[in-house]
């Protein structure tokens, strides 16, 4: 008699098939643990994190000492709500708006949570202070956007995946091609319109760099006719791209910040928006809040993990091993790679399927190899490892990534 052997990694895929929303559809990893830049799978299988949860983890997974002030905090105070004050949340509004250079912080618990924030806030500043007629403010943002997946963030988005299905719609949005300063030059001849809002590089669009300039020019349109400059740095900031925000880049100081994911280490979901007192004090008590934003728990993780960002050199890190690792990348000779781009550690290969093999089937392969990464948009895979990789980890992670196109395109 046949048996079959099922792995305990079928086993927990099929549970998640069997009881979970069909709303993801993940590489057939099922992972257990993590440590700096690996991951280890049930089967005790190790793997190189490329996507570090879409730049949640930038520290590394659990790094000491974020678990650290997460574990002592957990053991004295979790939450609170809003409805009293706590004695972390003051010391950590401090520290982030110093970090930072603003006045103020809202905090909020997931990106997307921060972009509505972020919205509120414009459209209430164009009411209160630009003198916008009431319900008219309009919001410019970008094609190719993604700021996550509430019911308004998907009325402006251009993907059908995200928007298809879900109408009707939030109005108030203009979408122009990103990257094209004259698409917003002409958008922002219209009165109503309060912000622009707009991620410095799309990551979730298969991490698209726009021009040198774009940003700074971008910024000075919306200055010439006050309208807020809002930069989503969910995915790209806090030294993932070089520098602490990718903004840094062009010299370019928000209007409006939006932060999330690595503000955490990838611990809890911990998400801020900052801004100078003009544009936050538009937004008084009982107006905008949740009960998670701003816990005890969060801002425990928060200081720590920014703390790791500053002891470590993450920024310095992510430019000089992300300059090493585009002009490895570009010298593999493969015709499967059509084009490399990125910058600091957020960079993607675009790929030429080839005999029928896609970029799906070059992730499978990596992961078979030992590096996990995942495509976007079918054709795009992007490798964003934890910024506290080392130079030799770079190197055998470029070994396996050029094994694994070979293998693919070679099968
Ligand atoms: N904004 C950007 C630029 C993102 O990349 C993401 C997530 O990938 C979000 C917002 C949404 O963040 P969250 O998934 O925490 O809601």
């Amino acid at each position: 008699m046949e048996t079959q052997i099922v792995t305990r990694s079928q086993e927990l895929i099929e549970l998640e098939d069997k009881y979970g929303a069909h709303n993801y559809h993940p590489l057939p990893v099922v992972l257990e643990k993590g440590e700096g830049v690996f991951l280890w799978d049930v089967e005790g299988k190790r793997y190189f994190d490329f996507l570090s949860a879409y730049s949640a983890v930038n520290q590394g997974h659990c790094h000491p000492k974020i678990i650290g002030a997460l574990k002592e905090q957990a053991g004295k105070l979790t939450l609170t709500s809003r409805a009293f004050y706590n004695n972390r949340l003051g010391p950590y509004e401090k520290y982030i708006t110093e970090y930072f250079g603003y006045d103020k912080v809202l905090p909020m618990n997931s990106g997307a949570e921060a972009d509505e924030t972020a919205l509120k806030l414009c459209r209430r500043w164009a009411y209160d202070k630009k003198g916008i007629p009431e319900n008219k403010a309009k919001i410019v943002v970008c094609e190719g956007n993604f700021h996550g997946r509430t019911i308004t963030i998907i009325s402006m988005s251009t993907d059908p995946d995200s928007f298809k299905g879900y109408g009707p719609y939030t109005p108030g949005f203009e979408i122009v091609p990103y990257n094209d300063i004259d698409g917003l030059s002409n958008a922002l001849e219209d009165p109503n319109v309060a912000g622009f809002l707009v991620e410095p590089i799309q990551g979730e669009a298969g991490v698209y760099v726009p021009e040198d300039g774009y940003l700074k020019k971008a910024y000075d349109l919306c200055k010439a006719k006050n309208v807020l400059f809002i930069a989503d740095e969910v995915q790209t900031g806090i030294a993932r791209t070089g520098k602490l925000l990718a903004c840094a880049h062009e010299g370019v100081r928000p209007d409006i910040l939006i932060l999330g994911k690595a503000l955490s280490g990838g611990v809890m979901p911990v998400s801020a928006v900052l801004a100078d007192d003009e544009i936050m004090l538009v937004i008084k008590p009982g107006e905008h809040g949740s009960t998670f934003g701003g816990n005890p728990l969060a801002c425990a993780v928060a200081v720590a993990a920014l703390e790791v960002v500053r002891e470590e050199n993450l920024a310095e890190r992510a430019e000089e091993l992300g300059d090493i690792f585009r002009s490895e990348l570009k010298k593999i000779d493969n015709p499967m790679i059509e084009l490399v781009r990125g910058k600091g550690l957020l960079n993607a290969i675009v790929i030429k399927p080839t005999n029928g093999k896609k970029a799906w089937d070059v992730c499978l392969k990596m992961a078979e190899n030992g590096l996990l990464a995942k495509p976007t948009h079918e054709h795009i895979i992007r490798f964003a490892p934890p910024l506290v990789i080392s130079r030799e980890q770079i190197y055998e992670a470029l070994e396996i990534i050029k094994k694994s196109i070979e293998e693919v395109y070679n099968a």
